[in-house]
C-alpha cells in the first residue's frame, strides 16, 4: 500500500471542508482533500440557496459547490475523489487510510465529513428506496411531475421540499409525527399557503405499497389510532440528519447522536491536531455559513498547531 506524508489532510468537501481549504491553502499547508462520497455534500442536493451572505439576489447549492471548489483550487488545493475508511489517532503523526488502498500519514486532519439524511426504518422503505421511495425531492421531484407524492417530516427541510415538489406535482402530502411543524415560521408559511399542499398532523407511516414502484403508503393517527392510505406514486422522506462519523469512534469524543465533540471556541477535538468543522460536530446551526465559519476556524487552529508543535515527518 503506498503511504504518502502530509502536513494538512481535509476529509470532505461541503462548505467546511471547501473553506478550511481555502484557508489552509493560502496559509501554505499544502491541504490535500478527500471528497468523499458526496462531492460537494448536503448543498448538491438542494436548490436555492437565499440567506447566504453576499448573494443578494440568491443561488444555487451546486453552482455555490462549484464556486467553493473553484476557489479551493485557486489556492492549490490537491482536491481527490476518495472515501477516508479507517483512522489510526494513536501517534503523533495521524493515519488515515484511503478505500484501503492508500495510507495518508497526517501532521493534522481535518474533519468535515458532515452529516447524512434519516431514514425511517421501515422494510418497504429499503425495498422500494430508488423506485419511488427518495429523500432527496430535488433530484427526484421530476420523476413525479403531474402525480401525487407524500414527504414525511415537520422541519424546514420538509417544508422546503414540499413547497419544491408543490411545483411540480398535481398534490402533496406532508406527514407529520406531532401537532406542530419544526420549521421556522417563515417556511410554514410559504407550506400552509401553497394551495396543493396538505398537511396531515399526528401521522405516522406504516407501510409504502408497491411491488417495483410505489403505488401508495398507509399511516395511522397515533391520537385516534386510525389507519388510512393515500394514493401517492412518490414517497419522500425528510427527517433530519446523522452525522458521519462512524471511522472516528473509538478515537474521538463524541455526543450520545455521534457528534463529535469540539473544544468550545475552537474545532479542537480531544486528539491534539485532530480539528472537526460543519455540520459533524454542530447538530443547532447546520447552516451552510456557520458550516463555512467552522472550516475557517478549522483551518487557522490547524495552522497555528503546526506552527507551535514539533511534528514527526
Ligand atoms: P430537523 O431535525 O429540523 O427536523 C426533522 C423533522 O423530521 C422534524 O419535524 C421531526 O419531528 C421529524 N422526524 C424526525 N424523525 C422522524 C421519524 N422517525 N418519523 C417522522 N418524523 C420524524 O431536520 P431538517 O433536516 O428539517 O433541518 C435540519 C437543520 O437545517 C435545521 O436547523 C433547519 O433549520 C436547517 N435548514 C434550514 C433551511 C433554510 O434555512 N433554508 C432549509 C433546510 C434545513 P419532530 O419535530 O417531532 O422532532
Amino acid at each position: 500500500m503506498e503511504t504518502e506524508h502530509v502536513d494538512c489532510l481535509i476529509i470532505g468537501s461541503g462548505p467546511a471542508g471547501y473553506t478550511a481549504a481555502i484557508y489552509a491553502a493560502r496559509a501554505d499547508l499544502k491541504p490535500v482533500m478527500y471528497q468523499g462520497l458526496q462531492p460537494g455534500g448536503q448543498l448538491t442536493i438542494t436548490t436555492e440557496v437565499e440567506n447566504y451572505p453576499g448573494y443578494p439576489q440568491g443561488t444555487h447549492g451546486p453552482k455555490m459547490m462549484e464556486d467553493f471548489e473553484a476557489q479551493a483550487r485557486r489556492f492549490g488545493t490537491d482536491i481527490r475523489f476518495g472515501l477516508a475508511t479507517k483512522v489510526d489517532f494513536s501517534g503523533p503523526v495521524h493515519k488515515v487510510w484511503i478505500e484501503d488502498q492508500r495510507l495518508i500519514e497526517a501532521k493534522t486532519v481535518i474533519i468535515a465529513t458532515g452529516a447524512s439524511a434519516k431514514w425511517l426504518g421501515l422494510e418497504s422503505e429499503q425495498r422500494l428506496n430508488g423506485f419511488g421511495v427518495s429523500a432527496c425531492a430535488v433530484c427526484d421531484g421530476f420523476f413525479y411531475r403531474g402525480q401525487d407524492v407524500a414527504i414525511v417530516g415537520g422541519g424546514d427541510t420538509a417544508a422546503e421540499e414540499a413547497s419544491y415538489l408543490a411545483k411540480l406535482c398535481k398534490k402533496v402530502y406532508m406527514i407529520v409525527r406531532r401537532d406542530e411543524l419544526r420549521a421556522s415560521k417563515a417556511m410554514q408559511h410559504r407550506v400552509f399557503n401553497t394551495p396543493n399542499i396538505e398537511v396531515i398532523f399526528n401521522t405516522e407511516t406504516l407501510e409504502i405499497l408497491g411491488e417495483n414502484g410505489v403505488s401508495g403508503a398507509r399511516f395511522r393517527n397515533v391520537s385516534t389510532g386510525e389507519q388510512f392510505e393515500l394514493p401517492v406514486t412518490g414517497f419522500f422522506v425528510a427527517i433530519g440528519h446523522t452525522p458521519n462519523s462512524g471511522i472516528f469512534k473509538g478515537w474521538l469524543d463524541m455526543d450520545e447522536s455521534g457528534y463529535i465533540k469540539t473544544i468550545p471556541g475552537s474545532s479542537k477535538t480531544n486528539v491534539s491536531g485532530v480539528f472537526a468543522c460543519g455540520d459533524v460536530q454542530d447538530h443547532i446551526y447546520r447552516q451552510a455559513v456557520t458550516a463555512a465559519g467552522s472550516g475557517c476556524m478549522a483551518a487557522l487552529d490547524a495552522e497555528r498547531y503546526l506552527a507551535a508543535v514539533e511534528v514527526p515527518a
